[in-house]
């Protein structure tokens, strides 16, 4: 059978056992076909039958969350842990408390995080989690008890050297503290079983900015390949989260211009530039819309998302140069593409997960606009999780600089990695093939050296 048939053979599959993950299903078709010229070169992969061992999870787990509101009235969520690959580490990967999270999101999330964590050079597996519960205008108590009843649960299938998550979409600082004081009640042990955790009880500097700054970093690799640099560039970001405020942040220091944020109601422009201040007292203190933003500045342009043009997200209509998507999955589609290349735009780099769609990435690649996918650009996160964990085990606390040094160092590796890859196959400079390729070597390699497990 030729690779080609081997990989639509795995992709039908899928769609037959998992049916409605359309997620899972592209992220998966995505890396599986990226893997050709490899599985081409090595038929290793196909005689252990890697591909069709690596689209199922090693283990995925389903419970009930129940809840007591602030009416005293019980309410009922899903809770998901899906362990996908432990080939080259303990499990590891976010917990994210979303209205639109299924088994499908999961899973496509888990199956990226395993590719990225391997691009990290760190020894950790890939994991994901969450929850269909929502956050939003819900009080403290009530996310509270949420996260001590999810928890209640998720306990029995984690532990320091098992399975260490952390935060994703919908899970902060906050609900990282809620969550491991009910692991430390309920198991008796202070362990570094999560990561995200704040200054004083274990966690490590750097932590929350780490995805942001890594994405920039990261950005800044690319542009000195082709002798260019961020300083000057006009940056439109999407997302008003840890990634995004802290993309901004740092783009500032690489005196680039960020002049967008968005979140679920609208979207900020602010000409002269983000005030990164005000974007954090609005979203970290006060968890307003950024409605409240254009009060605070009123040379900004506040668009709610009823005022967006059909089919589009309004962030990527704003010219730029350069474009980092740190909201959520497929927010970036061919027609923001379209516009993006209209307006001379010369990188999309992606802080979120799989943030642009396929037809976008590919439209993007054949404009010769460059581009950083997702699984090497974000990875700075999981990265710093993973020097959280190095701490806790030695009981050591590195500072800020300790770590950002790192995590640039780190960012760095990844780049050359998924370079020095995609050259390695004859596709230089595409940094999807780069990158997937780069991280499915190092997982399925350990597969094998491990036997059919
Ligand atoms: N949720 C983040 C990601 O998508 C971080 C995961 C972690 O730190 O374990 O990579």
């Amino acid at each position: 059978m030729s690779v080609q048939s081997h990989i639509d053979k795995v992709l039908r599959n899928i769609q037959i056992c998992s049916p409605g993950q359309e997620e899972f299903y592209q992220a998966a078709h995505e890396v599986l076909h990226s893997l050709v010229p490899l599985m081409e070169e090595d038929n290793r992969y196909d005689f252990h039958n890697i591909l069709e061992r690596l689209v199922v999870p090693e283990r995925t787990i389903i419970f009930r969350v129940c809840w007591i509101d602030d009416n005293g009235k019980v309410q009922t969520n899903l809770g998901y842990r899906v362990q996908f690959n432990s080939a080259i580490g303990q499990y590891k990967g976010g917990l994210r408390f979303h209205p639109t999270v299924n088994l499908g999101i999961i899973k496509f999330l888990g199956f990226e995080q395993i590719f990225k964590n391997a691009l990290t050079g760190l020894q950790i597996g890939g994991a994901k989690g969450g929850s269909n519960f929502d956050p939003k205008g819900k009080s403290d108590n009530e996310i509270m008890r949420f996260c001590q009843a999810f928890m209640s649960e998720l306990f029995k299938h984690i532990g320091k050297t098992r399975d260490v998550p952390a935060g994703d979409i919908g899970v902060g600082a906050r609900e990282i503290g809620y969550l491991f004081g009910e692991y430390k009640k309920l198991t008796g042990h202070f362990e570094g079983v999560i990561t995200g955790k704040a200054l004083n009880w274990g966690g490590s500097c750097a932590r929350k900015e780490a995805t942001g700054y890594g994405t920039v970093y990261f950005a800044e690799n690319i542009l000195a390949k082709y002798d260019d640099a961020l300083k000057g560039k006009i940056c439109t970001v999407s997302g008003s989260g840890n990634v995004a405020i802290y993309t901004i942040e740092k783009l500032y220091e690489m005196e680039a211009i960020p002049v967008t944020c968005s979140d679920s109601k609208g979207t900020i422009y602010h000409k002269t530039g983000i005030d990164v201040n005000s974007l954090k007292a609005i979203k970290e203190i006060n968890h307003q819309s950024l409605e409240a933003y254009s009060q605070v500045h009123p040379d900004s342009i506040y668009t709610p998302v009823s005022h967006y043009s059909e089919g589009h997200h309004q962030t990527w209509s704003i010219p730029c140069d350069i474009a980092f998507p740190c909201a959520t999955q497929n927010e970036l589609n061919l027609e923001d593409a379209k516009i993006l290349v209209a307006n001379g735009c010369i990188l999309v780099n992606e802080g979120a997960n799989m943030p642009t769609t396929p037809e976008a990435v590919e439209y993007l690649k054949t404009n010769n606009v460059l581009f950083g996918p997702g699984k090497a650009a974000n990875a700075g996160g999981v990265a710093t999780s993973q020097l959280e964990m190095s701490q806790n085990a030695s009981m050591e606390n590195w500072t800020f600089d300790e770590v950002d040094i790192k995590l640039r160092q780190i960012m760095r590796n990844i780049f050359d990695t998924a370079y020095d890859t995609s050259k390695e196959f004859g596709v230089e400079g595409d940094l999807v093939t780069g990158a997937n390729i780069a991280g499915f070597r190092k997982v399925a390699d350990s597969m094998i050296d491990q036997g059919a497990v």
